[in-house]
């Protein structure tokens, strides 16, 4: 009989020591974000998501030889005089950036090409929500210039190419007879 009443004490007495924790943060203020309407705020040096800012890419690489998963890729095109433009930052762009992709899959996020950007350029953003269905949705296409664009430009570059080793060549033979 008394087994009975134990029973019944244990069956009231477990529950309560289990809610205890509950009862305890019932009444607490929760610190609980209603993520996506409310985000963390995050320490200004966070390393997320890579952006390239085109219009004053120069094409010279360095982001891409420094990173170590080689997860950059860059194709340039030359730029023939006329084609020279200015970054916002006063460097010429000699050469086109034909190519510009960024493999997310492979990046793993430590900074360092942002370092050696002459422009500044290449830098670290605040976004850090850019899941793709599939990693082929993680290989970010930074470069405006369209396929049809870069065949141009380089056919361009070609012909200007020739016609200033034309140009050499027949410079050549009055050369030799001036030194002789
Ligand atoms: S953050 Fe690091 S791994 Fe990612 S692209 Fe830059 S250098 Fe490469
Ligand atoms: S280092 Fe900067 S300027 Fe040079 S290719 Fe990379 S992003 Fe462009």
């Amino acid at each position: 009989m008394l087994q009975y009443f134990v029973n019944i004490w244990d069956s009231v007495k477990t529950p309560l020591i289990g809610m205890r924790l509950t009862w305890r943060r019932l009444f607490t203020p929760a610190v609980t974000l209603q993520y996506p309407e409310e985000r963390w705020e995050l320490p200004p040096n966070s390393r997320m998501q890579l952006f390239v800012n085109m219009d004053d890419c120069i094409g010279c690489a360095q982001c891409e030889r420094v990173c170590p998963v080689q997860c950059i890729t860059i194709d340039t095109i030359k730029a023939v005089p006329d084609e020279v433009e200015e970054t916002t930052t006063g460097h010429k762009k000699r050469l086109h950036v034909a190519k510009f992709d960024i493999d997310m899959a492979k990046c793993c996020y430590c900074d360092l090409c942002t370092f050696p950007c002459p422009t500044e350029c290449i830098y670290m953003t605040p976004s850090f929500e850019d899941a793709a269905p599939d990693r082929f949705g993680l290989l970010y296409h930074f470069a405006q210039i369209t396929p049809e664009k870069a065949a141009a430009l380089s056919a361009k570059a070609r012909t200007f190419d020739e016609a200033a080793e034309a140009r050499k060549a027949a410079a050549q033979p009055a050369k030799a007879a001036a030194a002789d």
